[in-house]
C-alpha cells in the first residue's frame, strides 16, 4: 500500500502567486480544487482506447499533460479516490486514475511524472475559445479502437494514430 501519496508532487507541492493561475480545476460537486500554473500543456491528445472509453463514460478521452510540478492543490486532498486499472485495485500505485470520492467525475489520470488533466474540469475551458486553442489536442491515439464515427474527426487535420503517438501507424481520412 502507498500511503505517502499526499507528500509527493503535486500534492504536496507549494502554493505560488495568484497571479500565476492559468487554469482553475474542480471536479463536479466541487470538494477537489486544484490549479494549474502553466499556460500550455506539454501535449494534448484525444484517446480513443476502449479502457479510456469505459472509465471516462465517454467515447474519448481529451487529456491535456501538465509536469506535476505545475500543480497545486486548494482542497479536497481527502476527497480523493485513485485507482489502478493495471492491478484493479482502488489505490494510489501509478499510473491511475484520479477521482472525487463523493461525485465520481474523473479529475485526471496521474503518471509517474506527468498529470494528465482532464480539461472539462477547468473553469476557465468553459468561458473562452482562446483558452481551447491553448489545450487542442495534437492528435488522436488508439484511433483503431474508435466508437464514435469517424465523420466526427474527418479532415480535422490532426494525425490519427492507430495506437501509441509516432510509435503505430497513422489511419488516412481517405482509408476510413
Ligand atoms: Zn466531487
Ligand atoms: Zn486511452
Amino acid at each position: 500500500m502507498s500511503l505517502d501519496w499526499e507528500s509527493n508532487p503535486p500534492y504536496s507541492n507549494v502554493k505560488q502567486d495568484d497571479k500565476l493561475i492559468k487554469y482553475n480545476a474542480s471536479c463536479y460537486c466541487g470538494l477537489v480544487k486544484y490549479v494549474i500554473y502553466d499556460e500550455y500543456p506539454v501535449d494534448s491528445t484525444y484517446c480513443h482506447c476502449h479502457g479510456c472509453q469505459q472509465l471516462q463514460g465517454a467515447p474519448y478521452q481529451w487529456a491535456c499533460i501538465f509536469p506535476k510540478a505545475s500543480l497545486y492543490f486548494l482542497s479536497g486532498l481527502d476527497s480523493l479516490k485513485f485507482y489502478n486499472s493495471d492491478e484493479n485495485i482502488q489505490d494510489h500505485i501509478l499510473p491511475c486514475k484520479v477521482s472525487c470520492k463523493q461525485c465520481s467525475s474523473p479529475l485526471a489520470d496521474e503518471g509517474r511524472r506527468m498529470w494528465l488533466a482532464f480539461p472539462q474540469t477547468f473553469k476557465q475551458f468553459r468561458l473562452s475559445e482562446t483558452v481551447r486553442e491553448k489545450l487542442k489536442a495534437s492528435c488522436h491515439i488508439f484511433y483503431g479502437q474508435r466508437t464514435i464515427s469517424s465523420d466526427c474527426f474527418k479532415n480535422d487535420g490532426l494525425p490519427k494514430f492507430q495506437g501509441h503517438k509516432n510509435k503505430s501507424n497513422i489511419i488516412l481520412d481517405q482509408d476510413i
